[in-house]
């Protein structure tokens, strides 16, 4: 089982059918877990496990959404890496999604599924067919969780052809693609002059509404400009924008493999090759 797929069940078997029965403590409690909200210092929770029972300790924030995040990302530990304790800095989920951590990032893809379960995900969702920040941090309203986590597990899902990125001055921070968006849209480094993104990094001009975009602001790849996408962007914590891009035409979708593009992470029959230089 995935670590996502683990966290579904674990909703599956306690029979939850609505977002409202998404109580993160009971679900930890119920597999063993005390949660304790204690301040801690060097890092944003700890789980220490004895036997069958644990003690989850989740640094108090203001932000409801980063401590159901913090107990959920916990609770991933304790169901999928028992036997271990941990000290996690899972302040924010953009944070970890950068982080090498192979055990960080099993726990957040158990946080993502057990905090937005597939089905009551889909069913959130449902209607939305070009999705944009306004909706989804309605969903995140919901659900009780950041508007980065909410967009990351819509790119999970792969329903929509999405691409959400994190771009602050000095460049592109992490990216996240829904699996069927063709792996050769190759996204520039730092952010470009025309798109939505720049005004919004240097100039502070909110970007209110889904607007097109010709596709070239944003990929490398040399026929990027025969195309127009949809971005919108959002300011996150400090010197960061969250962008979205929705990649409406579908012959975007259709293109084949460009072998134009630098310092690919892909070649020509899908293979994953190790990036150089760029994460
Ligand atoms: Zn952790």
């Amino acid at each position: 089982m995935t670590p996502g797929e683990h966290a579904e069940a674990v909703i599956e078997s306690l029979g939850i059918s609505s977002v409202e029965e998404l109580d993160v403590e009971a679900i930890a409690f119920d597999a063993g877990v005390e949660v304790v909200y204690e301040q801690l210092s060097g890092c944003e929770a700890t789980l220490v496990g004895v036997g069958d029972r644990a003690i989850a300790t989740i640094n108090p924030s203001s932000y409801r959404g980063r401590e159901r995040f913090s107990v959920a990302h916990e609770l991933g530990h304790w169901t999928l890496h028992r036997g271990r304790s941990f000290r996690c800095r899972v302040d924010a989920v953009e944070d970890n999604f950068s982080s090498s951590t192979a055990l960080e990032k099993e726990a957040d893809t158990f946080a993502s599924h057990l905090l937005m379960p597939a089905s009551l995900f889909h069913e959130a969702l449902r209607g939305v067919d070009r999705p944009n920040f306004k909706q989804l941090s309605d969903v995140a309203q919901r659900f009780e969780t950041s508007l980065t986590a909410t967009a990351l597990r819509l790119v999970g899902v792969d329903t929509l052809p999405v691409i959400i990125a994190c771009y602050s001055k000095a460049g592109l921070r992490w990216q996240a693609a829904a699996k069927h968006v063709p792996r050769r849209w190759y996204l520039k480094d730092t952010v470009d002059e025309d798109s939505f993104a720049y005004d919004l990094l240097y100039e502070g001009k909110e970007c209110r509404i889904l607007g097109k975009q010709s596709a070239d602001a944003w990929f490398t790849n040399s026929d990027a400009d025969r195309y127009e996408v949809f971005e919108q962007c959002v300011r996150l914590r400090g010197d960061e924008v969250l962008v979205l891009l929705y990649l409406a035409d579908s012959k975007m979708l259709s293109a084949g493999f460009d072998p134009t593009v630098g310092n690919r992470k892909y070649n020509e029959h899908g293979s994953y090759l190790a990036p150089r230089g760029r994460r």
